[in-house]
Formats: structure tokens, C-alpha cells, sequence
């Protein structure tokens, strides 16, 4: 993938982010107050709740997709980004543009889609 493709995606899961912890902010009004009264300013808090609240934001609904993001932005500084985790090919741009935290081709994302289906039954 060129320097170009990188910044978009880049720039994409870094909106996401903020969406995110944001979304967390709005459904956590008790946890807001108690680090709004520590700290001063909004990226103090933002830092704080990926640094220590990451895991029991695990739990909750983005959590997942979180964890994901922060995963993806740590495989574009290692130059990993955009490489499917089970096959190793590139994972198509277009499906990257509807989920940029994708960690697998399509192929390999099927597969592991049935195999969970029938580890259910
Ligand atoms: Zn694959």
C-alpha cells in the first residue's frame, strides 16, 4: 500500500477513535465527572480513559471495535497495515474503506466466520 492510502486510512481510524471515546464519554456521565474533576482538558481525559480504562471498556459495545482501531494505528507505525493476520495477502482497499480495521481478507474473514458458526453448534 503507498503513503498516500496509508494517511487515509490513518486519518479514518484516528476519527474513529475519537468517535468512539466520545461515544464512551456520553454513556459514562458518572466516570466523566469523576476524571472531569482530576483533569484539566479534553485530550487529558481522552488519554486517561485509553490508558486506564481501556480494559473495562473491553466489555462494553465499542469496546471491541476500539481495541481493534488502536490495533490497526499500532500495524501502520510496524508497516504492517493492510495485511490480511491468517494469509498474509493484501486485504482489498475497498473493503478497507468500508471497515478500515479489518484484520482479514474476505477469504480468510469467511472462513473464520464458519468456523466460529460451527464451533456454536
Ligand atoms: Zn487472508
Amino acid at each position: 500500500m503507498d503513503n498516500k492510502n496509508i494517511k487515509f486510512f490513518e486519518n479514518m481510524l484516528q476519527k474513529r477513535l475519537e468517535e468512539i471515546t466520545s461515544n464512551i464519554h456520553l454513556t459514562n456521565t458518572n466516570l466523566m465527572e469523576l476524571t472531569a474533576t482530576n483533569l484539566k482538558d479534553q485530550s487529558d481525559i481522552v488519554s486517561a480513559n485509553l490508558q486506564g480504562e481501556l480494559e473495562s471498556l473491553m466489555a462494553q459495545k465499542h469496546g471491541l471495535e476500539l481495541k481493534d482501531i488502536i490495533h490497526s494505528l499500532q500495524k501502520i507505525k510496524n508497516k504492517t497495515y493492510g495485511i490480511c493476520e491468517m494469509c498474509d495477502d493484501e486485504i482489498d482497499i475497498q473493503r478497507l474503506k468500508i471497515k478500515p480495521h479489518a484484520k482479514y481478507c474476505i477469504k480468510c474473514r469467511e472462513l473464520h466466520e464458519k468456523s466460529k458458526n460451527r464451533n456454536r453448534k
